[in-house]
């Protein structure tokens, strides 16, 4: 199988991995991919949102399947592009139609979908530029905190967690009026704030049946113990031991197949993954979030778990067999630590050489955003590397991914050295 996946980050390099590890696997091609791609696969230097690009190079390069890493080409309707030329129509595809995605590409339209079909989910509210007054009258009624989100895809910042009343309407205003987020804000879905313990939860469809992928925490902010400004993510691990047998339960039933019924009820064919951010609130999930593609860096623990051929689960997947497909989880932990660039997330360092990475042997090092340039790697992104570390008990696993965090260097280096801690003493 000539496979093309869409994308430049960890997780990326997270698929590439995985798939030249499968027989299956003919010619690997990234688009645009980073220097960690370069060394497996074909990188093509090809924009993940150019559809004609890509669909000149899948013809090109004969490739029979595409794998969607991130949510704007999903949410622009790369699927749908393909569907529309006769030429591409038969090509295998990873990831939903446009109308799919819009369960991460509006909350307005995902918190009317949980509702319709039975996901618990928090009380919310939706309004607009013309509803603002309503908006913030709706905000008096309300306890404190409370949670603002933009409606459209803004880049992982959109939610604010407002802590007083003049906050919230202030962030209310400065969202509609002020298109704070741009167009992603011209709605805003104001949420109940929910208490609890967070657990992403990923789930591979074809549509009918599906398989429910392992469990992962992820660790967002940039501060160890979860403090300062947000982030892609510092780290994750997975599994997570409050996601016990009982809970899971409680979420496939709950929440897994009222989403595949919602699905097929509102005539949506949903070939991918789809990222359940979830608040275990009183042993109770509730839906935080949907996404329509996996978490990066969840993925750099999810993916070394997962015993069966990753490539025959894309297959299998885009192909509506999903069914028929072998599927197997290690019992192993996987720790991923993420180094970033000196600034990161704020204005951060680019092209600072890395070096080091000879020198880990206990982890697998997951690149992110690096360049190959002259035979070296330079940081060319805010998340530079994810080095994953597996072993039989967490705290081996933690230790191996730190210390393949500490063998990395480069000028500004930074990372958090508290990855799965709070998991450890649970
Ligand atoms: P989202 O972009 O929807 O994942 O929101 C980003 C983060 O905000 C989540 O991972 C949660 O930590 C937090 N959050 C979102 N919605 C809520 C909520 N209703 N209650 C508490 N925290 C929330």
């Amino acid at each position: 199988m000539n496979t093309l996946i869409l994308g430049s980050g960890g997780r990326e390099h997270a698929f590439a991995w995985r798939i030249t590890q499968s027989t299956l696997c003919d010619k690997l091609f990234v688009a645009p991919g980073n220097a960690g791609t370069a060394q497996i696969a074909t990188n093509l230097p090809i924009s993940y949102n150019d559809f004609e690009k890509i669909a000149e190079a899948v013809l090109e390069n004969d490739i029979e399947l595409v794998i969607v890493g991130p949510e704007e080409p999903l949410v622009k309707g790369v699927r749908d592009y393909f569907q529309s030329r006769e030429e591409l129509k038969h090509i295998l595809m990873v990831g939903p139609d446009a109308h799919g995605a819009m369960l991460e590409g509006s909350k307005d339209f995902s918190k009317n979908f949980m509702v319709k079909y039975g996901v618990p989910t928090a009380k919310s509210e939706t309004f607009t530029k013309d509803t603002l007054e309503d908006g913030l009258k709706y905000l008096e009624a309300q306890k404190l905190p409370i949670v603002l989100k933009a409606d459209g895809l803004a880049a992982g910042k959109g939610v604010i967690i407002a802590l007083s009343l003049d906050e919230a309407k202030e962030s209310l205003t400065e969202m509609l009026v002020d298109a704070k987020f741009g167009d992603a804000s011209s709605k805003v879905v104001i949420e109940e704030f929910l208490t609890g313990i967070e657990l992403s939860v990923f789930v591979l469809t074809d549509g009918d049946s599906y398989k429910i992928l392992p469990e992962a925490k992820d660790y967002k902010r940039i501060g160890e113990g979860d403090t300062g400004l947000n982030t892609g993510g510092m780290g994750a691990v997975s599994p997570v031991p409050f996601a016990t047998a009982k809970f899971m339960d409680a979420v496939e039933n709950q929440v897994i197949k009222p989403t595949m019924a919602g699905l097929k009820a509102e005539g949506i064919k949903y070939n991918g993954f789809i990222f359940i951010g979830l608040m275990n609130h009183e042993g109770e999930p509730y839906v935080i979030e949907y996404n329509a593609r996996m978490g990066d860096p969840e993925t750099e623990v999810v993916l070394p778990r997962i015993e069966s051929d990753f490539l025959a689960l894309m297959i299998a997947t885009a192909k509506n067999k999903l069914h028929e497909a072998d599927f197997t989880v290690s019992k192993q932990h996987a720790v991923t630590t993420v180094v970033v660039a000196g600034g990161y997330p704020g204005d951060y360092r680019k092209g600072d050489v890395i070096v080091g990475y000879d020198s880990v042997k206990d982890a697998t090092i997951f690149h992110a955003g690096t360049k190959p340039e002259n035979g070296l790697v330079l940081t060319n992104g805010g998340r530079v590397m994810a080095l994953t570390g597996m072993s039989n008990t967490l705290e081996k696993a933690i230790q191996k991914s730190q210390k393949a965090a500490q063998d990395v260097l480069f000028d500004g280096k930074y990372y958090r050295k508290d990855i799965g801690l709070d998991v450890l003493r649970y």
